[in-house]
């Protein structure tokens, strides 16, 4: 097994891959800006090393990162999500100096991170994808010729785009005209790249999407699915394994069609392959993540299998350990993205010292965070500072477990959309498991909630603040 590991990243996903290395006795060697000096994954790493003064160029010096690897002694790079993870040159630079890149190859990431080449390999192989463009966008002409010939509303999308920007919908040709424009400077400025290309819209689908693993011997096995249709603008809020709105047969159905997908490119390691669900039940192939996902920690809970650990098992060269029939799942497991963030202000980042933190526990809680008490979260990042994870035997108690830790939970000092998640957890909609993408929209009722915390949070809260007046 690898005997030291670099992990290219910071925050709760930096934490959560040292605690998989120390569970397989491997040393884990952090790097941090200097605006994280304080920060947890840090504290938890064997060995850490300063990539500067700027917040984000150190994360995103790939020939750096793989100096420090080369210099301390390290066997390979996890990547994470999000800064270089699917950067096919990190994947390249490490293949030249021999340190190996735990994720596919330089290829297969180009080759998906770019979603025009993912749409036409998907065809190739058989596989449903959303109606649309063949190639990219050249001009606003060619832009208004195809969307009225697939018909409104379409969306206008970048082509290598990521994190749910550079994505937006157009009910008509009015609404085209701008958005070409917008689209194009958003893909530039957040992906370094102008191209566009535009799907059909779905209206109102369900996000479903399937993990899977794959091994360096064309073993391809599927985990079964999450629903990520709890989104907002895009993004993911709250995440569910498996779908408790799918039936077992398109649970089988779209689970084959994910191996299907992986095994048409030759994927290696672990990689995310999304569907959308539209109300005629059919699936379309969206986009292929070559990456561990945030909400990896939900398929985690319903089978046992540890992916990170899989991950760094298949870069090593092993085999897969397990064969599709003998990976189950039991319960339903739901994942909260704790941000910090003011969700009554349309969710503006909530920045600033934790005055006081309090992890929840007990059965079936899981708690992947990058917050203590006392910690201040740098404004240069991302507003995500916990992952709340539960877990239980059905759904009813899946989500009465996920009320409890939500009120379980003490983040104070920012603001965040734990309020709202409770919110949520008390829609008869989303109680009786009948959501879908435009949930978030459709219900904007639920960011009135009364106050931040409940009562006896809110007592905590005063006491605290209180006991901080008094200098105590
Ligand atoms: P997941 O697909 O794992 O649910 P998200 O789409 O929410 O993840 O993105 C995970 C993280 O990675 C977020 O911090 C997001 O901002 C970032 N991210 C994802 N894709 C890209 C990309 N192409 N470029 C830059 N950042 C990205
Ligand atoms: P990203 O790479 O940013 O994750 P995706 O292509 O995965 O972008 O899309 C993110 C989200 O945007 C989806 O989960 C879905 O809610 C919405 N979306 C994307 N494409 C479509 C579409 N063609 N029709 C309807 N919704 C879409
Ligand atoms: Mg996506």
């Amino acid at each position: 097994m690898f005997k030291k590991i670099l992990i290219a990243n910071r925050g709760e996903i930096a934490v959560r891959l040292i605690r998989a290395c120390s569970e397989l006795d491997i040393t884990s060697v952090a790097i941090y800006s200097d605006a994280d000096r304080h920060a947890l994954h840090v504290k938890k790493a064997d060995e850490s090393y300063n990539v500067g003064a700027d917040p984000l160029a150190g994360y995103l010096n790939g020939h750096n990162i793989v100096n420090i690897a080369v210099t301390s002694g390290c066997d390979a790079i996890h990547p994470g999500y999000g800064f270089l993870s699917e950067n096919p040159e990190l994947a390249e630079i490490c293949a030249r100096r021999d340190i190996k890149f735990i994720g596919p190859n330089a290829d297969i990431i180009r080759q998906m991170g770019d979603k025009i080449q993912a749409r036409t390999a998907m065809i190739a192989a058989s596989i449903p994808v959303i109606p649309g463009s063949e190639g990219n966008i050249e001009s606003l002409d060619e832009a208004k010729k195809l969307a009225s010939s697939i018909g409104y509303p379409i969306m206008l999308k970048a082509t290598n785009g990521g994190g749910g920007r550079g994505i937006r919908r157009c009910n008509n040709e009015k609404e085209l005209i701008p958005n070409y424009d917008r689209v194009i400077s958003e893909a530039t400025k957040a992906f370094g790249k102008p191209e566009v290309f535009i799907e059909k819209c779905i209206v109102s689908p369900k996000h479903i999407e399937v993990q899977i693993l794959a091994d360096s011997f064309g073993n391809v096995v599927h985990l079964f699915e999450r629903d990520c249709s709890i989104q907002r603008r895009n993004q993911k809020l709250i995440e569910i394994a498996p779908s408790p709105q799918l039936t077992n047969a398109q649970r089988n159905y779209v689970g084959e069609l994910a191996v299907k997908a992986a095994k048409a490119v030759n994927y290696e390691n672990a990689g995310t392959v999304e569907f959308l669900l539209d109300a005629e039940n059919n699936f379309y192939f969206m986009e292929m993540n070559t990456r561990l996902q945030v909400e990896h920690t939900i398929t985690e809970s319903i089978t046992g299998i540890d992916i990170v650990q899989e991950q760094i098992r298949i870069a090593f060269g092993l085999s897969l350990q397990y064969k599709q029939k003998e990976i189950q799942f039991r319960g339903f497991a739901i994942e909260y993205r704790i941000n910090a963030e003011d969700p009554k202000y349309d969710f503006m980042p909530s920045f600033g010292k934790i005055t006081r933190y309090y992890a929840p526990g007990g059965p079936g809680v899981r708690i992947d965070a990058s917050i203590y008490t006392g910690y201040v979260i740098p404004p240069y990042y991302d507003s995500m500072c916990a992952k709340l994870t539960v877990w239980a035997l059905n759904w009813e108690s899946a989500m009465q477990r996920g009320k409890r830790a939500l009120n379980d939970i003490v983040v104070f000092g920012v603001k965040t959309t734990i309020p709202y998640y409770l919110e949520i957890m008390n829609n008869r909609e989303f109680k009786k498991a009948n959501f879908n993408t435009s949930f978030v929209d459709d219900h904007p009722e639920l960011i009135n909630y009364q106050s931040q915390f409940p009562p006896e949070l809110m007592a905590a809260a005063i006491s605290a603040a209180i006991a901080a007046h008094e200098g105590i």
